[in-house]
């Protein structure tokens, strides 16, 4: 066999014109792959532009009903819900996020009334409520105690199951809170409930935007002592490992475009599926660069979707949910 495989491999032949390259194009996700990431506040008549996130709003229940209805008009049929309460709300201990008649719960139970076929999911985690934005319970010494939080975790998502959420999303990266909150749904009887972990979350850079919207930094130190090392990606498998050893139903990595690599190694491991998370880092950035006149947005938006699903991506957590038609749709 011949080593010269020019002049008589030419790949050229197979992408000569625009029938032929859509042809053998790889097609985009439908909408019913994504899932619309909101941020819902107290209040009414309420739809706040986060100025980090263009095209994205903080709506209150009200105003996020007619959100909702537009997106479910383009196909879209999935939504998670994370709540922005007022300051006064907060407390140590979070006891605000298991309310039942709490501002998540309330979102949920008026958005499966009004959009039965929507899937609602919700975020859990106990940052958007703890005084000191932690992730779970604070010890003094300024360490997040794992044991303590995971009763914090497992009250939210069971007050959001009965409030009737289709799945609940823990992430705060606690060992062992995929399993906890699957006992204590079970043991509510809600064992029909979906249980998406943010199984593989790094300690991103990326969810700068994300503070904004969600008002959730916390007030002293980071995150890197739960979230998963950004350089450890083996650590971050793991994680997924052990999330679907404890019993979850989807994984998720989170961010995703820097963690394409993870995605792949995730999705050969498992047979379940597994969720990305484009965060709002990835949102911004490339409005940015359209912004500035370096790139065009359309097309952005378009090849970074192309590169998930090529990564092997199930479920599209994505603030382009919003805008499928504008960007995604054929
Ligand atoms: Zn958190």
């Amino acid at each position: 066999m011949s080593n010269r495989i020019f002049p008589n491999i030419r790949l050229r032949r197979l992408r000569q014109n625009s029938a032929i390259r859509s042809m053998l194009a790889e097609p985009l996700p439908g909408p019913e792959k994504f899932m619309w990431p909101v941020f819902v506040v107290e209040g009414k008549g309420i739809k706040q532009p986060i100025k980090a996130m263009p095209g994205q709003f903080r709506y209150s229940i009200d105003t996020l009903l007619e959100a909702v209805a537009e997106v479910v008009a383009m196909g879209i049929r999935s939504v998670m819900v994370f709540g922005v309460v007022y300051a006064k709300r907060k407390s140590a201990d979070a006891a605000y996020a298991w309310q039942p008649d709490g501002l998540v719960q309330e979102a949920v139970t008026t958005l499966k009334n009004k959009f039965p076929g929507l899937l609602v999911f919700t975020d859990v985690c106990v940052c958007e409520y703890t005084s000191h934005g932690h992730c779970g319970c604070l010890h003094e010494s300024g360490y997040v105690l794992n044991d303590e939080s995971l009763e914090m975790l497992t009250s939210m998502a069971v007050s959001h199951a009965r409030a009737g959420a289709d799945g609940v999303a823990p992430s705060a990266m606690m060992d062992g809170q995929v399993h906890a909150i699957r006992e204590a749904l079970d043991h509510d009887n809600l064992e029909d409930t979906i249980l998406m972990s943010y199984s593989t979350k790094f300690a991103s850079a990326m969810y700068g935007p994300f503070r904004e919207a969600a008002d959730s930094a916390p007030a002293e130190g980071d995150r890197s002592g739960y979230q998963a090392d950004c350089r450890n990606w083996r650590a971050g498998v793991r994680e997924s490992h052990a999330d679907e050893a404890e019993g979850a139903d989807i994984l998720m990595v989170k961010p995703a475009l820097f963690y394409l690599d993870v995605i792949s190694e995730v999705r050969r491991h498992t047979m379940l599926p597994v969720a990305a998370y484009n965060v709002s880092g990835e949102y911004s950035m490339l409005i940015a660069s359209a912004n500035n006149g370096w790139g065009d947005l359309k097309k952005l938006v378009r090849e970074s979707i192309n590169s998930l699903n090529r990564a092997g991506t199930d479920i599209f957590i994505s603030y382009w949910a919003n805008q499928y038609d504008k960007f995604l749709k054929d």
